[in-house]
């Protein structure tokens, strides 16, 4: 089946779904009206499906796995918590909730690729598994994917994921064969003192001189701990002192932030160090510090032989129409690690998906102005579709 030609054919239906989850959008866990959506198109692809256990994850199979291995694709369809500022047809009708990461393309596309390989299934090698999941901006949903057993039932040989890549300079394909995203830890601290007036700190312990040394302090790990070569980033955007005035000592600060690294040893020493930092410069001073994980996602890593055949299947199918090029990885992060983590194999790619505004200005994801050329889901699901045709033919 030539991919690229259905699907320009399957363009149109595409983007009446696309823009109706757009103006639907759904955060978190619960998706109740997106996987209805989600549902009807599969029952009219003649596709079976069923929920992962009790969670709002939508998973089935199809092709033959007596013929081959078995190829999980996977898309996020949850939303943002955050208002849509763009002015177009379909904006979000829903207060503070946008489709801003184009988690809305990425579940057309992955609708648009199963309809494909649905209709080329007695020619698929192997087998397909899917999950539409939820929750991915939480970071946690993958994870829960796994709890809940995407990893059994079949047990899939290798996964494909992709992502909206609205800075790029046109609708293209970008794949890297090593790193691709940044690992992400998520932390709250909350340092506990004893208040006082401003003019007598000796009279108190103060929670404010506290939180500046941990703040220096976690940043000698860094600085110190780790080779320069494999860096990680932490930063603490959130600092509160709730109580706290010009002349009085709060009893308490509150701290969040957030640390990256590309490389999971770098993720994995920053992840055993700041508690223990955050404890001993807290009782150094007679404070007392907690510590708490908000969330915790790893790199997120290609490896290279699905890289170098999926980078080949989408330079197959999208020919001249469309670039497909290697890339860099981003420090943005991404909670498909959590499944591909313990995947033998596993390609993400990002497609480019570039909408300037009047102005002439694109925006990054998650920015309240950013908008998607619809070009890409042509581009997008004839890469994966091809990929994934490719991948099961060549890794019996
Ligand atoms: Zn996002
Ligand atoms: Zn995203």
């Amino acid at each position: 089946m030539d991919y690229l030609t259905r699907a320009r054919e399957l363009h149109d239906a595409a983007i009446q779904v696309r823009r109706q989850l757009h103006q639907n959008p759904e955060v978190g866990f619960d998706l109740p009206e997106t996987m209805k959506l989600v549902k009807s198109k599969l029952d009219e692809f003649g596709i079976a499906y069923e929920n992962l256990a009790d969670t709002y994850g939508v998973v089935g199979t199809l092709g033959d796995a007596s013929k081959g291995k078995t190829l999980l694709l996977r898309a996020d369809s949850d939303a943002l918590p955050i208002p849509e500022k763009s002015e177009h047809d379909f904006v979000s009708q829903v207060e503070n909730k946008a489709h801003l990461c184009g988690h809305d393309m990425h579940t057309t596309i992955l609708l648009m690729v199963l309809k494909m390989l649905k209709e080329n299934e007695d020619q698929l090698e192997g087998q397909i598994k899917f999950l539409f999941q939820p929750a991915e901006e939480t970071l946690n949903g993958g994870k829960l994917m796994v709890e809940k057993g995407i990893l059994e039932n079949p047990k899939p040989d290798a996964g494909m994921a992709l992502h909206m890549w609205p800075m790029s300079k046109e609708v293209n394909i970008l794949v890297s064969r090593h790193e691709v995203l940044a690992s992400a830890l998520n932390f709250r601290i909350i340092i506990k003192g004893v208040g006082s007036h401003g003019a007598m700190p000796y009279m108190g312990i103060d929670p404010v001189f506290v939180a500046s040394q941990i703040i220096n302090g976690a940043n000698a790990i860094l600085a110190r701990e780790l080779p320069s070569n494999k860096g990680a980033s932490l930063s603490m955007g959130m600092i509160e002192a709730p109580g706290g005035a010009v002349n009085v000592i709060p009893d308490t600060v509150i701290i969040e932030g957030t640390s990256r690294s590309l490389y999971p040893e770098s993720a994995q020493h920053v992840s055993e160090r700041l508690p223990e930092i955050i404890e001993h410069i807290a009782k150094a001073h007679r404070a007392e510090a907690s510590y708490e994980v908000l969330a915790e996602v790893p790199a997120l890593i290609n490896t290279p032989e699905i890289s170098d055949q999926t980078l080949a299947a989408a330079k197959e199918v999208l020919g001249d129409e469309y670039n497909v090029t290697e890339t860099e990885p981003d420090l943005a992060s991404e909670d498909y690690a959590h499944i591909a983590s313990h995947l033998p194999e596993s390609c993400y790619f990002m497609v480019g998906a570039p909408l300037p505004d009047a102005e002439g200005k694109t925006y990054p994801v998650h920015n309240p102005l950013v908008q998607f050329n619809e070009e890409a889901l042509v581009a997008g699901s004839a890469a994966m579709a091809q990929a994934a045709t490719n991948w099961l033919r060549d890794n019996k």
